[in-house]
């Protein structure tokens, strides 16, 4: 994308601008993407004048609606590289971790099992394991990262062992940015029989993925962060590990045949989806999917790196800033600065129009890790540009001449 294009793109999101119609400078992508037009129009048509239920009615503004549900699943499908029948839809990466814990592991893992995840996960994949190891008393390890804060796989070869069913990464960490070598991991844990989960939640809007050439077993990620709605998301699984895997949650839409005595299951993925789906959600989402190919995954990449680089530059350039994670990180830029707590930082930007997050960004064993309570952090995305870059900067120096 070149600055022409950026600036343009500006204008197809209309949540970037304030209330009083000013820009808003919103470096909070990896919290959650401001959603194009396009987006927002797919989901006011689904909502309005193209409502109905899926999958029951036999009128056919709900055959059309169906067909539309079904071919956004395609569309998801396709953008990851899966096999249509093997995208579960979801609430969200959250859920779709939840869903592998409570199906895939609760019928897999026994008490003499170990897993292994990283220093730097979320805590949507670090609890959903917890909760499950507190039911079946399997070992939950935990790989340490390098000093620049990426998944130490040289550790993790030497962890894993036979014993080790499972390995949950995050394929982009939304702290540091750091981006996993996934067909390393991928290799590491096949060569001792445990399968790979990916939390691909800052992934997938920033790096082409493909799930055939990743090598995993099980992939999970968020639309909110994909330019699409919230409430949707969805988990990719191998066909026949998904095909093994029993219901986790029941109801309509989710069965072959009920009775009082027995009940049957439908097959992949519906057998995951008990309920009326997020309809107008999962629509909205292939049109994000749309959007977001029509750029391009390369270029988005480069246009966040270059970025990146910028921001990073310029921090490295203050002797009271601590900058945090990889030189080469997807995106997302963590920082401190000595003497101001992060959440002081991120009020007086937004005095300025300059959101950024300040927090532990659901990852507290990352700052144990880092030892801080928190960090700042900008993240980046397709409209993201040099202007947003520099009103962050000017609101870093103004708080640095109020707390003196
Ligand atoms: N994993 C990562 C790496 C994330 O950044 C997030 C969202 N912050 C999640 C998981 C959870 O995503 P959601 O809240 O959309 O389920």
């Amino acid at each position: 994308m070149n600055d022409a294009a950026t600036i343009s793109r500006k204008a197809e999101f209309p949540g970037l601008l304030t209330g009083e119609g000013k820009p808003w400078h919103y470096l909070d992508t990896a919290a959650t993407a401001q959603k194009p037009q396009v987006v927002i129009d797919a989901v006011t048509r689904a909502i309005g004048a193209d409502y109905a239920t899926v999958h029951r009615g036999v009128y056919s503004r709900s055959a059309e609606m169906t067909l539309g549900y079904e071919a956004a699943r395609r569309r998801v499908a396709e953008f990851v590289g899966g096999a249509e029948d093997e995208i579960v839809f979801t609430r969200g990466a959250t859920e779709a971790i939840n869903l592998v814990a409570q199906s895939w592991g609760l019928t897999q893992l026994e008490s003499s099992d170990r897993i292994l995840i990283s220093e730097l996960e979320h805590h949507s994949n670090i609890v959903p394991w917890q909760l499950l190891r507190d039911r079946i008393g399997f070992a939950i390890d935990v790989c340490p990262l390098t000093d620049d804060g990426l998944i130490d796989l040289d550790a993790a070869e030497r962890m894993l062992t036979k014993d080790h069913k499972l390995v949950a990464f995050a394929h982009v960490s939304n702290v540091l940015g750091s981006v996993l070598d996934v067909r390393r991991a991928a290799d590491m844990a096949h060569a001792v029989g445990a399968k790979l989960l990916l939390d691909g939640c800052q992934a997938v809007p920033r790096l082409p993925v493909d799930v055939a050439v990743l090598g995993c077993d099980f992939y999970a990620f968020s639309g909110h962060k994909l330019y699409g709605p919230t409430g949707i998301g969805a988990l990719w699984a191998r066909r026949e590990i998904l095909d093994a895997m029993p219901p986790w949650q029941g109801g309509g839409a989710m069965i072959d045949r009920v009775t009082f005595e027995k009940t049957s299951y439908a097959p992949p993925p519906q057998r995951f989806e008990a309920g009326t789906p997020a309809i107008v959600e999962t629509l909205g989402l292939a049109v994000a999917c749309d959007y977001v190919s029509s750029i391009g995954l390369d270029a988005i990449h480069a246009h966040e790196a270059r970025l990146v680089a910028q921001l990073r530059e310029e921090l490295r350039g203050m002797n009271d800033v601590t900058l945090f994670g990889p030189e080469e990180s997807a995106g997302i830029v963590s920082f401190a600065m000595d003497g101001v707590h992060p959440h002081d930082l991120g009020t007086i930007l937004d005095e300025e129009g300059v959101a950024i997050r300040a927090g532990h960004h659901c990852a507290q064993p990352l700052m144990d890790r880092l030892g801080v309570p928190a960090t700042a952090r900008a993240s980046f995305g397709i409209y993201s540009d040099e202007d947003d870059v520099a009103a962050l900067l000017r609101g870093i120096e103004r708080t640095k001449r109020i707390f003196g």
